[in-house]
């Protein structure tokens, strides 16, 4: 069922994300007629652009298409200044206009795609213009990445929100959360009889979860600098995986009770000290190196960034979630630029066999595994022995996978196509509530302050094009990382 008639304001609209994703999401969308019958986009920021100029900008990222003509039609823009309340009544008056001359219900979604220093100043202006309630018609704000860039500026952060609009009007975006593989976590566990007895410390030696770039910080040096892999994407975007691999069954598929559970795996992390961030978190820096016979600059060397950073470009973590399912059973994470090649995976280790009746080939072939490929080539993959055509009874290990690609007439939609569906929907199952960003945060924070109180914590260097520092390795006890091939092609989940 379409979404009703709507317009989407998106605030910060002359920048990159609106013109790289926004538009192209929507226009995506609008192919496939899953957009409201009636439906604007009024783009907002700054500078001074015509509907025509927007229209123009939007263009760059669009592919040819014979509805683009007519997909166009719906975008508008506005300029508007925000210093004030004041500054938001030329804004107010397009909507009536656009509303009116289209034919519109006032159903309004706003879209923070500015600095996040304008996060908690836009919804104010847009209460004193009363735009940001209506007994009549919705009103939803979507919020961008960074939600904070501690626990307390989190904090302060919903608390500011809340003052304008209440928790069920607030959509905090995490992209990840949109992705198909990640959705497909809970059908994987919870509609398969096979999975679900298994997804317990009792068959699960360890979890590991990778998220790797290839890519440096590619020109954005001077913002990467402030933020660094534990901000950027460990503390929202993997660990909000996490949930998704660890929560127990929700009542029902609806957004509270699902987001109830990831809550209640939040609270459930094992607190590191600050004391012990050096025992279960490694972070490195990225140094020059060759990668390809190419000469590449380390971190410290890329435009905009300081001399002497101490921002991490990679960080793993040991970590326990102390509750029944999960007691005992470490969890892995790792993220960083400049790796070998861009995956982001789920591995779950399950526990040997009790007694090796086969021989050390055998023992090491049961080590039995199933990946979760997030990204790219979406899909799942087990691994597991099988008994090696022959005499005796030698073992190897054998692989059965699935591909999304592999199911017919299949797009895989990108992950801002399904969250503005579902915030045009009013459904906020995939977006982060505030509860569980601040449990998010909270966890993360004693490592930020320890890696800013203690120099005596090292931050370790990787020649770039590597899997990160060595140190990360020694994380893990028992067994090792999994190292994904290093050109991941269709069949990169045979690696
Ligand atoms: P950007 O290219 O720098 O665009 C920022 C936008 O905000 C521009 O349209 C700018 O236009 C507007 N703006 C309004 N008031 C401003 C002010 N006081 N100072 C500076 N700009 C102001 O940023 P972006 O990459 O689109 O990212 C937007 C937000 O999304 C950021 O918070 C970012 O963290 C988040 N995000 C971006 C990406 C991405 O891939 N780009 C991914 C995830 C999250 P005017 O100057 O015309 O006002």
């Amino acid at each position: 069922q379409k979404a009703e008639n709507q317009i989407l304001i998106i605030f910060g609209a002359s920048g990159d994300l609106t013109k790289r994703k926004l538009i192209p999401a929507l226009f995506e969308l609008y192919k496939q007629n899953l957009l409201p019958d009636k439906f604007a986009v009024l783009g907002a920021s700054r500078s001074t652009l015509s509907d025509d100029e927007f229209r123009k900008r939007a263009d760059e990222f669009l592919p040819n298409n014979e509805k683009l003509d007519e997909f166009k039609k719906k975008l508008f823009y506005q300029a508007v200044q925000n210093n004030s309340a004041e500054d938001f009544k030329p804004l107010k008056s397009r909507l009536k206009e656009i509303t009116e001359s289209l034919g519109i219900e006032k159903n309004y979604i706003f879209y923070l795609s500015t600095p996040p220093s304008l996060y908690g100043i836009i919804p104010k202006f847009l209460t004193d213009n009363g735009l940001s309630t209506s007994n009549k018609y919705f009103r939803r704000l979507i919020v961008e990445k960074p939600f904070g860039t501690t626990l307390e500026s989190a904090k302060e952060l919903n608390i500011q929100l809340l003052n304008y609009f209440s928790e069920n009007q607030i959509y905090r975006i995490d992209h990840y959360l949109g992705k198909e593989t990640v959705q497909n976590m809970l059908v994987t566990r919870f509609s398969n009889g096979i999975f679900e007895p298994l997804w317990n410390r009792r068959y699960i030696d360890r979890i590991e979860i990778t998220s790797a770039e290839s890519l440096g910080v590619e020109g954005r040096g001077g913002y990467y600098d402030h933020s660094g892999a534990l901000r950027d994407m460990l503390q929202n975007h993997l660990l909000q995986v996490v949930g998704f691999v660890a929560m127990e069954a929700p009542v029902v598929v609806e957004a509270n009770a699902i987001r109830n559970e990831i809550l209640k795996v939040f609270q459930s992390f094992r607190p590191i000290q600050e004391n012990e961030v050096s025992r279960y978190v490694i972070r490195g820096q990225y140094t020059e190196s060759k990668i390809g016979g190419q000469q590449v600059v380390g971190y410290r060397d890329e435009p905009g960034v300081d001399r002497f950073s101490r921002t991490e470009t990679f960080v793993a973590l040991k970590f326990f979630i102390d509750n029944w399912r999960w007691a005992g059973v470490p969890f892995y994470i790792r993220t960083g630029k400049k790796l070998p090649t861009r995956v982001t995976e789920i591995v779950i280790h399950f526990k040997n066999v009790p007694h090796n009746l086969f021989g050390t080939s055998s023992f090491e072939h049961s080590n039995n595994q199933l990946i979760i490929r997030i990204q790219p080539d979406e899909g799942i993959l087990l691994k597991f022995g099988m008994k090696t055509p022959g005499a005796g009874f030698k073992a190897q290990t054998v692989n059965m996978d699935f591909h999304y690609s592999d199911l017919a007439d299949t797009n895989v939609p990108a992950a801002y196509e399904r969250l503005l569906l579902d915030c045009m929907q009013g459904d906020a199952t995939l977006y982060a509530r505030g509860d569980a960003v601040e449990a998010a945060w909270k966890f993360v924070q004693p490592i930020l302050t320890a890696w800013e109180t203690n120099p005596e914590i090292p931050i370790y260097g990787y020649p770039a094009g590597t899997w990160g520092p060595e140190d990360s390795d020694k994380l893990i006890l028992h067994g090792q990382w999994r190292y994904p091939c290093k050109n991941l092609t269709n069949d990169g989940l045979y690696c």
